[in-house]
């Protein structure tokens, strides 16, 4: 179930009913201001609306004193271990504070950074990961690894609960992917705090992007989970926030850019459809617009498809015809499709009309 509660991460509200919110991490030593900046700027543009970054030295807290001045977007410190480095975080001016509360240090270190996040009103993101689960759990998870994590997450919210502090959202993450799936279903139904959903060290953009769908979107498309990661290996933070905004897409939770549908193709195209569909995709990111353009490559779909996109595309052998709105338009020779499409989406638009 979506979570009751919300916390509001500068000024981004995370939980009780507020759209899900994308957030990614930043893959450079947070240290190099130049090289996090870029690579918050281009992370920001492809559309996240928070962004992590680690914190694991000194040097990071100077870096990030600017950082959270020169963000487009809010900043989240991603602390481990170090529970002084949380402190100077939070005095630094983060956005949100990331703790596994099992790793840094005790109770009593954890009172401390929750005293000086509640004076600064500072959220934070507390949780854990398969890979990092309380020693007192070993056994639980290795009979139910499931409600080993859940058990996990719901300690460490009694912890900060006790500790008079409940501006927090919660992750419980796994590698495995049914894991992640039953352990948040149960989570959302112990606790009224916001939901981190992730899949942890997914893999590479191929594997890691799939995984990510299945495990994310089962949850999602239950209602549960308030702000996605997708954790992919690649250097290249604004893919991992490309996919996030697909799954998001895909189950119509949030609208951003052009929709395109194409078909898979089979034995009955007869034309060039790869270069056809490249070649509108590419077109398509200078719209901001949720318009629908669908391709397909021949009638047996094609104008089914077509009344239902904003615009479309149905191939044959050297012609194809163009709709606009459901509407037959243009039947033009197979080369200039895609520049007929681009006249007629442009036009419409030229008109005042949006979608
Ligand atoms: Fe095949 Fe036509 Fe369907 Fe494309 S639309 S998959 S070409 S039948």
């Amino acid at each position: 179930m979506a979570s009751q509660r919300s916390v509001n991460v500068g000024g981004v509200q995370i939980g009780g009913g507020a759209p899900v919110v994308v957030q990614t991490m930043t893959k450079t030593e947070t240290a190099n201001l130049q090289a996090t900046m870029d690579q918050i700027r281009r992370v920001a543009e492809a559309g996240a609306d928070i962004v992590r970054v680690a914190v694991p030295r000194e040097k990071d807290i100077e870096a990030l004193k600017t950082i959270v001045v020169e963000s487009p977007i809010p900043v989240i410190a991603d602390i481990h271990f170090n529970h002084t480095l949380a402190l100077k975080a939070i005095d630094a001016g983060a956005h949100c504070i990331r703790l596994n509360p099992g790793n840094i240090g005790g109770p009593d270190k954890v009172a401390e950074v929750a005293a000086r996040a509640r004076a600064a009103g500072t959220p934070m993101r507390i949780g854990v990961n398969s890979g990092s689960l309380p020693k007192h759990l070993a056994e639980l998870e290795f009979e139910n690894p499931v409600e080993a994590l859940v058990t996990a997450g719901v300690e460490f919210v009694e912890l900060m609960e006790r500790l008079d502090f409940t501006d927090f959202k919660v992750s419980i993450k796994s590698t495995n992917v049914p894991n992640t799936i039953a352990a948040n279903r149960l989570l959302s139904e112990r606790i009224p705090y916001p939901l981190h959903l992730g899949i942890t060290e997914a893999g590479t953009k191929w594997s890691g992007s799939l995984k990510s769908a299945v495990g994310l979107g089962t949850l999602l498309a239950d209602g549960i989970g308030d702000t996605i990661r997708i954790s992919l290996s690649t250097f290249h933070a604004e893919e991992e926030v490309k996919v996030a905004w697909e799954i998001l897409k895909a189950l119509k939770l949030r609208e951003r850019g052009p929709v395109l549908i194409a078909c898979p193709t089979c034995g009955r195209l007869q034309f060039d459809m790869d270069s056809v569909v490249a070649e509108v995709e590419r077109r398509l990111e200078a719209y901001d617009d949720p318009i629908e353009v669908s391709v397909l490559g021949c009638a047996v779909n094609g104008i089914g498809e077509a009344r239902h996109a904003d615009f479309g595309i149905t191939g044959a052998k050297d012609m194809g015809m163009i709709y606009s709105k459901g509407e037959p338009i243009k039947k033009v020779a197979t080369e200039q499709l895609v520049d007929e499409l681009f006249i007629e989406i442009d036009k419409y638009y030229a008109a005042g009309r949006t979608v």
